[in-house]
């Protein structure tokens, strides 16, 4: 099990007891080593070709003053926070970067993915966990919180990083099921007949080459009481290329009713080639949601929640959940207060059909599934 320890001067989880959750970050406790979201499992190795989403995966921007420059954006550089760029890196395939608006510092998906000066803020009540997943871990890299679920983290490696991210500070070196080929982790889901569906999560499973994602499948085949299988993932939306031929066999052919549940905030995120990539996902028979949280400066008015459903709807996604911030360090200037939250969505719930209103949710460590607002 692991502990947050405060040592040599920063936050570090460290092996024994368990779950300790600092009610708040103290400023020397800021973690500043560099977490690794990139194992050596997710893309081929130099030596092997490359397929075009991995080759768009090496091309991605993660030096803050080059992303500033490629918008005409240079007079942000003084708010850029090298210190949360340290340890969070910037990470933006260039596709999404072509979304943004040029010369914009207010654009939507600027914002989402730009370290800024905001994060270095010490804000009581913003936690490294902020949704109890270490007091939730049933074995090497799964979590068990609602009934007849157990979520596998896969990987700990992100297409993009959010800077939003509830995993920000998630010990992925430790925690990740695919450090021991899955073994411990099948173990535990075999020995639990009460699980019936599985979340592959992470990070993003999709950052795992599609022969792994197959090896693990296999595995999971071999455990008669599965009944579904979940994938939460963020690379259809900013990395549309990830949904190619392969991917699509190897859902197609799997056992079980899919659930493919994507991430996007704001409609600016989707273009011709993500709708391309989600009718690939239906046409393997894939059930496709979205869910989104909710962003100050992102998308928290009306016109760009209610602009994400329909655009969501015209590729055939529809929305699931619309997410309160979960409350991780570094992230405070991100949220929207409660009364605003509910006065959005019953606003949205006035303007658009049912069916294009996602569930507004916050997800509570302890709960037994997401707290409706
Ligand atoms: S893609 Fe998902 S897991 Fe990865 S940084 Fe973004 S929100 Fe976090």
């Amino acid at each position: 099990m692991l502990l947050l320890k405060a040592a040599r001067g920063r936050l570090e989880w460290e092996g024994s007891g368990i779950p300790a959750r600092p009610a708040q970050l103290k400023p020397d406790m800021i973690p500043a080593a560099p977490i690794r979201l990139q194992p050596e499992d997710t893309v081929a190795p130099l030596a092997q070709a490359a397929s075009r989403w991995q080759q768009h995966w090496r091309e991605a921007v993660r030096d803050p003053r080059e992303l500033l420059a490629m918008l005409g954006l240079e007079a942000l550089a003084p708010r850029i926070s090298d210190q949360a760029a340290a340890h969070f890196p910037l990470r933006v395939p260039r596709g999404f970067v072509a979304r943004m608006r040029h010369g914009d510092p207010h654009d939507p998906l600027l914002r989402q993915v730009l370290p800024l000066d905001d994060e270095e803020r010490i804000v009581p009540g913003f936690d490294l966990d902020a949704v109890g997943d270490m007091a939730a871990r049933a074995g090497d890299g799964l979590i068990r919180k609602y009934n007849g679920r157990a979520l596998l983290i896969a990987t700990g490696s992100c297409a993009i990083h959010c800077r939003y991210c509830f995993r920000r500070h998630f010990p992925y070196a430790a925690e990740t099921a695919a450090r021991d080929g899955w073994q411990n982790a099948i173990a535990a889901l075999r020995a639990d007949p009460g699980v019936d569906e599985v979340i592959l999560s992470g990070g993003d499973p999709l950052a795992l080459a599609t022969s792994k994602l197959a090896q693990l499948t296999d595995a999971l085949q071999r455990i008669a009481h599965l009944k579904r299988l979940r994938v939460h993932t963020r690379l259809p939306i900013v990395l549309p290329e990830r949904v190619d031929a392969e991917l699509v066999a190897w859902l197609r052919a799997l056992p079980w009713p899919v659930t493919v549940v994507v991430h996007a905030n704001h409609a600016n995120e989707w273009t011709a080639e993500v709708d391309a990539a989600m009718a690939s996902l239906r046409s393997a028979g894939v059930l496709v949601l979205n869910q989104a949280v909710l962003l100050r400066g992102v998308n928290d008015s009306v016109d760009a929640l209610a602009a994400l459903s329909e655009r969501g709807h015209a590729a055939g996604v529809l929305p699931y959940y619309l997410h309160q911030l979960d409350r991780v360090a570094g992230s405070a200037h991100f949220e929207v207060d409660d009364t605003t939250a509910r006065a959005l969505h019953a606003a949205l719930a006035a303007r658009l059909s049912g069916y294009l209103v996602p569930r507004l949710v916050r997800e509570v460590a302890g709960d037994p599934g997401k707290r409706p607002l």
